[in-house]
């Protein structure tokens, strides 16, 4: 391994990539908003983070954050550096920020990933690539002490549609999920009896499964809050010809009813709590 990596964004997913980037030897500079300073490698800038390593990775909330972290580096960045973007962004976004890190003379790398927590925790995350192949060669050492598989899409424009594509598929998948099982449950079907059916089912799927327990549970803390798959949703939207999807609509109320309801913060699969 010969770069080292910082990480700036210390969420659900920033702190499990960076606690595994630690382990390997490799995290020269960890910083989040809201101060960590007994996270390893902790740095009080996400100035210091990037004066202190070769790769930057940004895994922060949404486009405006992520703005404000570009700004924060940009000081430091040049020839030799590395921007690794994996934050959940549209594309014009994407685009603005790559043209800023590249203007100062490093490079920048567009990586949304999926997998959530329990893929972070099992070094399972999956990123979705979007730059050209030599920098994709540079940092897959990196990457791939995080990640099960990384596939190169092509651009950054690319890359980042690609990213809110499956989510789209992922919440309209989930919104059913629930009804789904609230109609059920509402007939008097026991939910084992569900899970064990659905199984043997055409329609199930990876959400099926990752969502089991926390359904029967009735347990929502967060894997991918409501709140972030909102601000995907909305993103969407906003690509071009995608403002009149009736699904996409349809599941961006549905989120937007979770939030106003308080449960922001709560997993997405907490959407089944609207209904009767
Ligand atoms: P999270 O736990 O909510 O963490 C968000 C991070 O962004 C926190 O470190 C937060 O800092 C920081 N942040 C928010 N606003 C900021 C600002 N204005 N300036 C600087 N930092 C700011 O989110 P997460 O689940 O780790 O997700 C991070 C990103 O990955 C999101 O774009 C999400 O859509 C995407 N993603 C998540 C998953 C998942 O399963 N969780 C899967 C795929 C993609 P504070 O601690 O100070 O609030």
């Amino acid at each position: 391994m010969n770069k080292t990596i910082g990480v700036i964004g210390l969420g659900i997913i920033g702190s499990v990539w960076a606690r595994h980037y630690n382990e390997a030897g490799v995290l020269a500079g960890a910083w989040n908003r809201s101060a960590k300073p007994d996270f390893p490698q902790w740095k009080p800038t996400a100035l210091d983070v990037a004066k202190a390593s070769d790769v930057v990775q940004i895994v922060v909330a949404d486009p405006p954050a992520v703005q404000n972290v570009i700004e924060a580096i940009l000081p430091v960045l040049g020839p030799g550096k590395i921007v690794i973007q994996s934050s959940t962004i549209d594309p014009v976004s994407s685009t603005e920020f790559k043209k800023r890190v590249e203007a100062a003379g490093a490079r920048y790398l567009e990586a949304p990933f999926t997998g959530s927590k329990p893929a972070a925790e099992q070094k399972k995350s999956v990123y979705y690539l979007g730059g050209d192949d030599a920098l994709i060669a540079d940092v897959e050492p990196l990457l791939s002490l995080v990640s099960e598989f990384r596939y190169t899409i092509g651009t950054n424009v690319h890359a980042t549609t690609l990213k809110l594509a499956m989510n789209l598929n992922i919440a309209g998948q989930m919104q059913a999920l629930a009804e789904t099982l609230t109609l059920v449950r509402n007939s008097g079907v026991a939910d084992d009896l569900f899970f064990k059916v659905i199984k043997q089912n055409v329609s199930y799927s990876g959400v099926t499964a990752l969502k089991e327990p926390k359904l029967k549970a009735g347990e929502f803390s967060p894997q991918f809050s409501v709140k972030h798959m909102l601000k995907d949703m909305r993103l969407a939207s906003r690509v071009a010809a995608c403002d009149e999807f009736p699904l996409l609509d349809t599941v961006r109320e549905c989120l937007h009813h979770a939030d106003q309801a308080g449960l922001a913060d709560e997993d997405f699969s907490a959407l089944i709590k609207l209904l009767k």
